[in-house]
């Protein structure tokens, strides 16, 4: 069985410093630790840790699973106590926070490498410290500084965990048709009455206390998602000493039996008149959760790739053990390894590009994320802020949605021992499916991209985007034939999605069915695209390393490799995608429902 884990660190080192400027970042006010070769230690470091302490624990989560005891109460596997203890003494879930939340004052870009092996390492695991991180950034954006006094040190050392409290039986992707009930009290706090689903760590044995950003209405709030207010509500109220007191008034009812991650306990929880506070003004819970909504939804798209990456890793491990046929060309007498075999290169090298497209996406959204905070100019902080909410969306269901592709092909390369448990390929494809699902399903997802994200500044940031893309057309054509694939490809792809840019702001406004019908195709156009743009940028950079001889040959050959596959066998799929956007919503409607 191949279950080990290996960080892909040259890749990651290769986006942060090629795809991403990590030593521009470094020059801003508040970033000056992260100068790339104390980020390149750390990195080893980190990587070193998941592999070792967290990866180990991947099965235990899938076949112990995370238990109810019918009182309430949920255990975790052992293995998990032992390897959640190092983590917290271990200070890696807070590099990415500034020094007052107790953090080393990293980008949040190098916070997501981290995260993405973590997430590699064991999915299920890293989701709990995730939610943490939520709850961090409503207490920094949101909370009062007695607020922050009591919890944020606690939080962002992982003492204690956070969850996110959102969904209702009745409100799911509809936030706004939540009916949990916050009556004021005397004192300033707030009792809250009502049922919670699907909250994820909602209860568990790994840490002391648990702090819930619960959402609920106010008695005379209005309706819909204006009468949303977010609460914080401690499993244990916290004495003035910092000491835990009593018992709150939840509990955990009972976890679902699921598909996947059954690491991550997910909860039914019902609040019984239990105690609240209110979390900076009343009817803004909504507000307040978009603030948090951009960094929640990259990390939900980064476990696309984290998982796709593990899967990868152990479909390659597979693939030089197995034997079966002969290859072209092969000796009569002999058998050959399945890596051999043409359609086995396709599987793993689709996996391996898009890897690598998804990993320069969401790291450019995690760099825009870091410039719309950090950079000295308000103008440079703006049109970063907007790349990074037009590339959101894309980070988030592109990604997942490629993540259960991956694992998929990652499964089928190891024919049917990869649907047998025992060689863990299942587990992936399982664990992955969850990720299209929550943190906005990935329709809501194309939705936002379309409705609201390419209307933004009247279509001057994709138009902006668009440009930029346009301009690597002469870059690519001085590296001659080497890329020549690579530029006729993405000329193709840049002219399909600049089309179907083109046909939603013409149709969109007129009928918006119309448009929503082809959100889903546009958003995979669009991830597409991107993707390939990235990777033909890393195609030229790894061509200037290999010219001036820096850097591992082998590896920068690979990438130049890799990305003219991307181009010559990922990217012409837009010109299939573009019809699909351009349809209408008239055959989705034609059949009636009787006939559905
Ligand atoms: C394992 C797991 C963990 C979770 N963790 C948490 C958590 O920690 N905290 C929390 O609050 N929630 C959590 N959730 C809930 C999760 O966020 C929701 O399941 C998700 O938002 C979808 O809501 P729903 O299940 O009600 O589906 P629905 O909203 O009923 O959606 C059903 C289908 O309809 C589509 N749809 C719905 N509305 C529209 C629309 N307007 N236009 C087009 N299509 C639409 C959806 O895309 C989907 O395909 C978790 C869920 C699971 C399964």
């Amino acid at each position: 069985m191949a279950t080990d884990y290996s960080p892909p660190l040259s890749d990651i080192n290769f986006v942060l410093e090629n795809i991403t400027d990590l030593a521009a970042l470094s020059k801003l006010d508040g970033l000056e630790n992260a100068d790339p070769a104390t980020v390149r230690g750390a990195l080893e470091e980190a990587g070193r840790f998941m592999a070792e302490v967290i990866a180990p624990t991947n099965q235990d989560g899938d076949t112990i699973g995370a238990q109810h005891d019918g009182d309430a109460s949920v255990t975790t596997p052992d293995s998990f106590k032992d390897a959640y203890a190092k983590f917290v003494a271990s200070g890696w879930g807070a590099v990415a926070y500034p020094p007052e939340a107790g953090g080393a004052g990293l980008p949040w870009l190098v916070g997501l490498a981290i995260q993405e092996m973590f997430t590699s390492a064991n999915m299920a695991f890293s989701i709990g410290p995730m939610l943490t991180q939520g709850a961090v950034e409503a207490l920094l954006f949101h909370g009062s500084d007695e607020q922050r006094a009591v919890y944020l040190d606690n939080l962002s050392s992982g003492e204690w965990m956070g969850t996110m409290v959102l969904t209702e039986p009745e409100a799911g992707s509809d936030v706004g048709a939540l009916r949990t009930k916050a009556v004021p009290n005397d004192d300033g706090s707030y009792s809250l009455t009502g049922t919670k689903i699907f909250i994820s760590w909602g209860e568990h044995d790994l840490t002391d206390n648990i702090i819930h950003m619960v959402l609920a209405r106010t008695p005379d709030a209005p309706p819909g998602t204006k009468g949303i207010t977010m609460f914080i509500v401690p499993k244990y109220l916290v004495n003035p000493d910092g000491s835990l007191g009593e018992r709150n008034s939840f509990k955990a009812v009972s976890i679902e039996h699921k598909m996947g991650i059954h690491g991550s306990p997910t909860c039914v929880m019902a609040f019984e008149e239990a105690t609240g506070y209110l979390m900076g003004e009343e009817n803004q819970g909504m507000s307040y959760m978009f603030t948090m909504m951009n960094s929640a939804r990259l990390s939900v798209g980064l476990e696309g790739l984290a998982i796709s990456e593990r899967a990868y890793q152990q479909a390659v491990a597979y693939a030089q053990e197995r034997q079966q046929g002969r290859a072209i060309g092969a000796p009569k007498t002999e058998h050959s390894l399945i890596i051999e075999h043409p359609d086995v290169r396709r599987m793993l090298m689709t996996i391996k590009a898009y890897n690598e497209a998804m990993r320069c996406v969401l790291y450019a959204t995690a760099e825009a994320f870091d410039l719309s905070q950090h950079a000295a100019d308000e103008a440079v902080r703006t049109e970063a802020q907007e790349y990074m909410e037009l590339l959101t969306p894309i980070a988030k269901a592109w990604c997942t949605d490629l993540g259960v592709e991956m694992t998929s092909l990652a499964l089928q390369v190891h024919g049917g021992m990869g649907y047998i448990e025992e060689t863990g390929a299942a587990q992936h494809y399982r664990d992955a499916r969850i990720a299209p699902i929550y943190e906005g399903t990935n329709g809501i997802q194309a939705m936002d991209l379309v409705a609201r994200k390419l209307p933004m500044r009247q279509g001057g940031v994709i138009r902006d985007l668009l440009g930029r893309m346009a301009t690597i057309d002469a870059d690519l054509a001085e590296a001659g034939d080497d890329l020549a694939s690579v530029r006729a490809a993405l000329s193709a792809s840049v002219a399909d999605l600049t089309a179907a840019v083109l046909w939603l702001a013409e149709h969109g406004p007129n009928d918006p069915n119309d448009a929503l019908a082809g959100a889903t195709p546009f958003l995979r156009l669009m991830g597409t695209t991107l993707g390939g743009w990235y990777m033909a940028r890393s195609a030229l950079a790894a061509r200037r390393q290999l010219a001036t001889g820096t850097g591992d040959a082998a590896y920068l050959a690979a990438k130049v490799a890799t990305a003219r596959f991307y181009a010559e066998q990922l990217l012409p799929q837009t010109g299939g995608l573009l019809p699909q956007v351009k349809a209408g919503a008239g055959s989705l409607f034609e059949v009636p429902v009787s006939q559905l």
